[in-house]
């Protein structure tokens, strides 16, 4: 397959340094609020990701940090009045609960940051060693950028930019250089509220971009396969992680690939807590099932940026009803017909647009186009039974993938009182008593279903 690869700057090829096996990293959450849909949009992109590597044979290693100690959970902790520990623990469970209802669990396993404060110190130790770290007295252990030739190689700048995730560790005016980073921040007097670890150089707490590569170095070593998380992240902190662990290493690179998500906007603006203008994960799913969203985000292409609005919900609820109508018809053909080979001409086109940069809008495309001709060979019955299940099946392994149709709808019977009370409807209609075929229409939508009327007559759905 080819992936669009920041550090090239176009469509490489997936060689993974180890044959089938591929180690992937991505850049999980710093828990101290609830997460918005900005970040289930790089979330579930990448589970998509690994569910499509891993259906197509590849053994994926799926690691995700969690940041669990920040200068943002320090000050958010103060506001409210509690440790920064459980500010985080608190904020940890919400971020894996969100995970769990999103049908995010392709994870092979979550490090929390502050389980890795040995492997922190004995990087900072290596980069002392060879003359990359400074000291600032007081103040913490710097990474003297102007040491790595090669800084700016993955972002193309050295400069910071507006949309730049940053951290205010990094702030001091006694630095060697601007861009200069913070990897060990000094606090002799830790207390509950300042945490704080012992360690040769001075007991304090890591800077955010060497929590990464201390986790990754500990699970795949100094060289993996790829990197991701979204774009905000391109600079300073990715550039800073190669510079970081290509200095300790030698190795280059340190990823083969990055995988860098646009970034889910409102109005054209990044969704983020900074603006104001994030909806939660937790409030959406209230208005909508899990399943829309994930549609949502996956029917975008994964690198470009995704405007949310509510006109674009509308528009994913409905291509959803028109698979899992799709599906409902499916299920019930049975022509005595010839085997059209329709699944396998599908799956190839369908699979073929994925392995070019997971070009999900394209493959989505096909499916609506097959979707639109199958269900004219439906109208003329001419798919058989054989040739059905080979279609449903085939949906459901792409939903293996994707997450974005609800299988437990289409396969809901419609009680014997619903169709009562559907045809009871109909015969109201009929004699045109308007109000008692709402009447009928209100009982039937209680008991969990709606009627369509179409100019064929009227169908029955699942709500
Ligand atoms: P944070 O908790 O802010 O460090 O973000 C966790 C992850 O979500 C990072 O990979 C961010 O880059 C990503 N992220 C944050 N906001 C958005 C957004 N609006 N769209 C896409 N990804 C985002």
């Amino acid at each position: 397959m080819k992936i669009y690869n920041t550090l090239s700057g176009k469509k490489d090829d997936l060689k993974p340094i180890h044959g089938k096996k591929i180690n992937l990293f991505v850049c999980g959450p710093t828990v101290y609020d609830y997460s918005h849909i900005g970040h289930a949009r790089t979330y579930v992109i990448f589970d998509a990701f690994v569910k499509y590597l891993r259906q197509i044979g590849y053994d994926v290693f799926y690691l995700q940090n969690i940041t669990d100690i920040d200068d943002k959970i320090i000050a958010r902790a103060r506001e409210k009045g509690v440790t920064p520990k459980d500010l985080a623990i608190a904020f940890e469970i919400e971020y894996l609960k969100d995970m769990k209802t999103l049908g995010i669990n392709s994870i092979s396993k979550y490090a929390r940051a502050t389980n890795y404060i040995k492997q922190i110190i004995s990087q900072i130790q290596r980069l002392e060693e060879k003359g990359y770290a400074y000291k600032i007295e007081g103040d913490g252990i710097y990474y003297n950028i102007e040491k790595f030739k090669n800084y700016g190689k993955l972002a193309g700048r050295t400069a910071l930019g507006a949309e730049d995730a940053v951290t205010r560790i990094d702030y001091s005016k006694d630095k060697k250089n601007r861009g200069d980073f913070c990897i060990w921040k000094f606090n002799e007097t830790s207390d509950e509220s300042e945490p704080s670890w012992p360690a040769p150089f001075g007991a304090g707490r890591p800077g955010w971009h060497i929590e990464d590569t201390a986790i990754t170095e500990k699970f795949f070593g100094a060289q993996y396969d790829i990197h991701g998380g979204a774009r905000d992240l391109i600079f300073p902190h990715h550039e800073a992680e190669i510079s970081l662990m290509e200095a300790i290493s030698g190795k280059r690179p340190m990823a083969k690939y990055w995988m860098h998500t646009g970034f889910l906007t409102v109005s054209n603006q990044k969704m983020g807590k900074s603006l104001g203008n994030f909806i939660t994960i937790g409030d959406l799913l209230k208005r909508c099932p899990a399943n829309f969203l994930r549609f949502f985000i996956v029917k975008n292409l994964w690198s470009s940026p995704v405007d949310y609005s509510e006109s674009a919900m509308i528009e994913v609820k409905s291509a959803a009803d028109k698979i899992e109508e799709f599906l409902r018809k499916i299920k019930n053909a049975k022509a005595v017909t010839k085997n059209l080979k329709l699944a396998k001409t599908f799956e190839k086109s369908f699979y073929a647009e994925l392995a070019d940069d997971f070009n999900t809008p394209k493959a989505f495309a096909v499916m609506f186009e097959f979707i639109g001709k199958t269900n004219i060979l439906l109208e003329q019955n001419l798919i058989s039974k054989k040739e059905a299940q080979e279609i449903y099946k085939l949906f459901q392994n792409i939903n293996k993938i994707f997450g974005i149709i609800n299988f437990e709808k289409v396969n809901k019977a419609i009680p014997a009182e619903v169709k009562k009370l559907a045809k009871l409807r109909e015969l109201h209609r009929k004699n045109k008593e308007w109000q008692k075929a709402d009447e009928a229409r209100a009982q039937i939508e209680k008991k969990g279903f709606t009627v369509e009327d179409t100019k064929d007559g009227s169908t029955l759905k699942s709500l």
